[in-house]
């Protein structure tokens, strides 16, 4: 690990990114292709993170159990607005996600989390911490 060079704080970092609105506050950092925010954790090798998680983390920072996620109450994948925010299993956005007749195509964050696989040079080892270019 490089010990030589401390990456901005996270938080300011996100703040950078952030334009708040009266509604929904949208991430003007880049995005995945299905529309969520993300933004690298400051290092190489440390990997990704989605925006709207972290944005969970910054204003509930408290555990956070493995197979639950943050999701979106104004269906808005790109807004990190705390309050449009609401945590829960896969199956619990499912459920939401069918009542409102529709089904939302969701990567599944874990907290040491592997950022989307939709990009294979992106994926990384969860026991070596490495790329994998396969
Ligand atoms: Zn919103």
């Amino acid at each position: 690990m490089q010990r030589n060079v401390t990456p901005r704080p996270l938080r300011e970092r996100f703040w950078a990114y952030v334009e708040k609105t009266d509604g929904c506050w949208p991430w003007t950092g880049p995005h995945t292709p299905a529309g969520y925010g993300w933004l690298t954790l400051g290092r190489r090798g440390w990997g990704q993170m989605y925006a709207h998680h972290l944005s969970w983390l910054l204003h509930f920072p408290g555990p956070f159990w493995e197979g639950w996620q943050v999701n979106h109450q104004c269906d808005n994948p790109g807004c990190v607005r705390p309050d449009h925010l609401w945590l829960g299993t896969q199956a619990h956005n499912m459920a939401n996600a069918r009542a409102k007749d529709r089904v939302y195509h969701l990567w599944v964050l874990h907290p040491r989390g592997d950022y989307p696989p939709s990009n294979p040079s992106q994926r990384r080892d969860p026991v070596t911490g490495r790329f994998s270019r396969t």
